[in-house]
């Protein structure tokens, strides 16, 4: 019997999460594609770790030259045999990618989509003054149809092995918050790509599952303007009063695409510390 070990000691980590200690190897077997790993604060990193400490075979994609260094040692680090570049705007690169890949393994448990941009000017004020077709148009590419083509590539090597996608999203796909602006947009499209993969493949076994993060202070967040006083304002209203962290959303993912969440697909998955739920706040 496998139990999540935790510090027992009852209101003592009041304000953080409990630290999950104990390997329940819920991904023993599984071979693990993961996208997104820009540095240690990125939540693909979290999702990294807790795959691997749930025992996952990893394979990481960087986006270019700049991040090739940085993503080797990360993959060190997880024990990643597999560190190939992937620029998902681009179709040649996916296809190389796979290609690559399919030398290493012969067949796919999960993939990982953990990649957002829009342009930084998109990402303050009001949408209708900042937005213009070629922004529409690049946050849609990169930030949804981008998860479409990861599918579409990974999928004769998944097809038949209960296998699993997820992607990464957030609340402003379904209610306005300040700045999130073109994302938001970007991000109801990538929600609606889970429901319709998730009918397409569920028939070849394939889940598809997408996690609607809290907000985090990594690389892509910071681009969003004023984004410091959302990360504040969401720790303190949340139900659980306090943010979320890379940890949390990896244990989340590891649940999601192991096969103890077989009977999950289209959907998508709060790890918000509860902030959801909220119709108003007490200030
Ligand atoms: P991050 O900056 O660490 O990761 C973003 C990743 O996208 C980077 O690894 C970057 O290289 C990659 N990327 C961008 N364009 C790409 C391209 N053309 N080809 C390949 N990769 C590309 O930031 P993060 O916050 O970890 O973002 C990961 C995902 O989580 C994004 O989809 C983001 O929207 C989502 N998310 C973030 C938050 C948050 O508050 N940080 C909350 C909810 C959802």
């Amino acid at each position: 019997m496998w139990a999540i070990e935790h510090d027992s000691r009852e209101f003592a980590n009041k304000g953080k999460p409990n630290e999950v200690k104990r390997v329940m190897n819920m991904l023993e077997n599984k071979r693990v594609l993961i996208t997104g790993v820009a540095s240690n604060r990125s939540i693909a990193w979290g999702i990294a770790s807790a795959m691997r400490r749930e025992g996952a075979e990893l394979a990481l994609t960087y986006q270019g030259e700049k991040l090739k260094s940085r993503a080797e040692q990360l993959a060190e680090e997880v024990d990643a045999q597999i560190v190939l570049p992937c620029d998902v705007a681009d179709d040649a690169s996916i296809d190389e990618l796979f290609s690559s890949l399919r030398q290493h393994w012969d067949a796919l448990d999960v993939i990982v989509h953990s990649i957002g941009f829009a342009p930084r000017d998109h990402l303050e004020g009001g949408m209708i003054d900042h937005i213009n077709r070629a922004g529409y148009a690049s946050a849609h590419d990169i930030s949804a149809y981008s998860f479409i083509a990861l599918a579409k590539a990974g999928r004769s090597m998944m097809a038949g092995r209960n296998g699993s996608l997820l992607t990464m999203t957030y609340l402003g796909a379904e209610r306005v918050l300040p700045n999130y602006n073109v994302m938001g947009l970007a991000k109801a499209s990538l929600e609606a790509a889970v429901r319709y993969l998730a009918s397409d493949l569920g028939p070849e076994g394939t889940r598809v599952n997408g996690i609607s993060a809290g907000p985090i202070k990594t690389l892509a967040a910071a681009g969003i303007s004023g984004f410091r006083g959302m990360l504040t304002k969401a720790g303190q209203v949340a139900p659980l009063r306090r943010n979320v962290t890379t940890d949390e959303v990896g244990n989340v993912a590891a649940f999601l695409c192991s096969d103890l969440a077989s009977s999950i697909t289209g959907e998508i998955i709060y790890a918000d510390a509860g902030y959801h739920i909220l119709g108003m706040y007490e200030d």
